[in-house]
């Protein structure tokens, strides 16, 4: 847990799968990125799908869902996906589903949007009966209608129960929720319309890196997913997210890193490095 002014914020380690390393770090050779994160036998990586819960004035707020239940056998085989221990999760927090009041996603890539939804009866439905679904205008239209590049990354069924779940909420740009809590684009190189969350108060900072920087091995300017649209524009973007990290001391919160949940940087020999790691 971490306190940041009057909010709470909690990691909710609900899930994990694997991708291949390949994908994973993109450009950088296999040499490199094994120091940092082993590969299986099939050359896979096994990634954290964490939750950000952040609580305060009255709200229980998550950042992305990860990949939940509603997954085929041969699909669940392919991502090695562990179990969904959501409600487990929630209980150490002191919730349960019905609390939460809100989730934002960062985009509606599966791994951050599936797990908001699970099977009853057949039909998709929220997990969160009482959640206000947040997305970027620009995600939710090109996930409706993705490119050829992102059609595995974004599953029609996931984007139209939240398009239908009655809950979802378009934001265009920059939106302040609450004091302290603001969502902001990320810019387009990893997809249209991706955003970040900030959370601030008393003198602290922390920004949810989304899959812009999805790991602290992805600190490194060049090391991108292959899953992004755009590398140089990606390139940019973390370059001037890593200015603001290093010179305010702002925390730095990982989706994917399998060991670090977020952690302050600093600048190393050849790219910027974790400095301090900080459990969420
Ligand atoms: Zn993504």
């Amino acid at each position: 847990m971490l306190t940041i002014g009057e909010y709470t914020l909690h990691t909710l380690d609900v899930q994990y799968f694997s991708l291949d390393g390949g994908s994973v770090f993109g450009v950088v050779p296999r040499v490199l990125w094994e120091k940092v994160v082993t590969p299986d036998h099939l050359n896979r990586v096994r990634l954290a799908m964490r939750i950000l819960l952040i609580k305060g004035k009255g709200r229980n707020i998550l950042v992305d869902a990860a990949m939940g239940t509603a997954w085929s056998d041969k699909m669940k085989m392919i991502y090695e996906l562990s179990e969904w221990r959501l409600d487990e999760e929630l209980q150490r927090a002191g919730l349960q589903r019905q609390d939460i009041t809100d989730v934002i996603f960062t985009h509606l890539h599966f791994d951050h949007v599936a797990g908001a939804f699970e099977e009853r009866h057949g039909r998709l439905v929220s997990v969160f009966p009482n959640a206000r679904l947040y997305v970027q205008k620009d995600n939710y239209e090109t996930a409706m209608q993705p490119n050829l590049k992102e059609k595995s990354s974004y599953l029609f069924e996931f984007t139209d129960a939240l398009g239908k779940s009655g809950s979802m909420e378009l934001i265009d740009g920059y939106v302040e929720l609450l004091p302290g809590i603001e969502l902001f684009p990320a810019g387009q190189g990893h997809t249209a319309g991706h955003q970040l969350v900030k959370v601030t108060g008393d003198g602290v900072t922390l920004v949810h890196g989304g899959d812009l920087i999805p790991s602290s091995a992805h600190l490194g300017i060049t090391r991108g997913l292959a899953f992004d649209i755009a590398p140089l524009e990606v390139i940019r973007e973390k370059t001037a997210l890593l200015d603001d990290l290093l010179e305010k001391r702002w925390l730095l919160y990982f989706a994917h890193d399998p060991y670090i949940e977020a952690a302050t940087v600093r600048q190393g020999e050849k790219h910027v490095v974790v400095d301090k790691a900080v459990k969420v």
